[in-house]
């Protein structure tokens, strides 16, 4: 009865696509640790600030951590809302410059109740082709139509946005993505769902923190602060932590209590994961939170001197071909440097490759360590 498991996986592991957890132990940051049995810098991490292993996060989650309970023991509307994430909710808002803002235990969970809440069977949703895994998810529970973009392509976007005839319309975007890097030509999105009447959910998840003169994400970057109808991102990446917002108008959040089902029935997130978030947002409006950003740039155009298409703190290096993904991270593993190996079918077949993360946590000599090995071997 069970065959079809083992046959699954032999295939998998006969095309070279078989995935397996590899143990990392983190020697207190999240950018340098050890993995198999080997000193590593990491530059597989989404730590984009380094602010996984800062102090006052740390302070933060220890001090919540004695003060409350270590569960938050029933879901948001039983008896899981307590002052630590009323707290949190309140200066995420305040941050985004938004009526109102929601925590959800982790990203995925975000996009899935997100989208599902908002769309149904008369609605049409429009997905970027390279839109992340999660959103994908949450259009598809959602039993809306889904059209799919070319990447970035806004000629195509229009013309399916045209043929629409739905009563509603809902564009979902990364703003930047996560295994390219690149960046959501957002002004002429803003646009476009506004000639054609369609709400705009952007997910910052990779620029939460990263981008913007107070962390607020590619949208402030951009001069778009406040012009998506929903804003989206995470506090597991560029804010160290876990977790996710959204932040609109109170409306639309008061909806999403009544109808998001990955925030009804799920366990509200432990008061010490709330805490550290809250540190976080504190840390990316402040001054340190500018100097970071300054550093992480700098260090991306450190990498561009071998890379020329380095835009973001995500780096693709494309190869295609798997075995020659393979065997550029295992020659760059044995300069102790993590950069780790993606493969479809998380990105398009044909384009395997090397997925480097820089964060403002990596110091110079390591950033010229990588410089140097990717200089020898492209
Ligand atoms: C990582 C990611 C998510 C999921 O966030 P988690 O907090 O890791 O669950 C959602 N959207 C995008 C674009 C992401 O990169």
């Amino acid at each position: 009865m069970n065959d079809f498991i083992q046959k699954e996986l032999d295939e998998l592991a006969a095309a070279g696509l078989k995935r397996e957890l590899k143990d990392f132990v983190p020697d207190g940051s999240a950018l340098r640790g050890e993995f198999r049995g080997r000193r590593v810098v990491n530059f597989s991490s989404n730590s984009y600030l380094g602010l996984d292993s800062h102090p006052a996060l740390k302070k933060a989650a220890i001090a919540a951590l004695e003060k409350w309970p270590v569960g938050a023991s029933a879901s948001r509307l039983i008896t899981g809302t307590g002052p630590w994430v009323k707290e949190l909710e309140e200066r995420t808002a305040a941050w985004k410059k938004r009526e109102a803002a929601l925590y959800f235990g982790s990203g995925y969970a975000a996009n899935v109740g997100i989208i599902a809440a908002l769309a149904d069977r008369d609605t049409d949703i429009f997905l970027d082709k390279l839109d992340h895994a999660s959103i994908v998810d949450g259009a598809i529970l959602s039993r809306a139509k889904i059209h799919r973009y070319r990447h970035n392509d806004i000629a195509d976007l229009e013309r399916l946005l045209k043929r629409s005839t739905a009563a509603r319309k809902l564009l979902v975007t990364d703003t930047i993505f996560s295994m390219d890097g690149d960046i959501a030509p957002l002004e002429d999105i803003v646009g476009l769902c506004r000639k054609y009447e369609a709400l705009l959910i952007v997910d910052e998840a990779h620029a939460s923190g990263v981008y913007g003169a107070t962390g607020g994400g590619l949208m402030e970057e951009r001069g778009l602060a406040g012009k998506a109808f929903l804003e989206m991102g995470t506090f597991s990446k560029g804010l160290g932590a876990a977790g996710a917002y959204v932040a609109g108008d109170r409306a639309t959040i008061d909806y999403l209590i009544n109808r998001a089902r990955s925030f009804i029935f799920t366990t509200a997130t432990p008061p010490m994961v709330c805490a550290a978030c809250a540190a976080a947002i504190d840390i990316v409006r402040s001054d340190e939170g500018t100097r970071l950003r300054e550093r992480l740039q700098r260090h991306i155009a450190t990498l561009r001197t071998v890379v020329p298409a380095a835009a973001t703190p995500i780096v693709p290096i494309v190869l295609g071909d798997i075995p020659a993904t393979m065997a550029r991270y295992e020659t760059l593993l044995e300069k102790g440097l993590l950069g780790l190996p993606v493969r479809p079918p998380t990105v398009p077949e044909g384009t395997a490759r090397l997925r480097l993360s820089l964060s403002a946590g990596h110091t110079t000599e390591e950033m010229a360590a990588l410089v140097g090995a990717l200089s020898t071997i492209n």
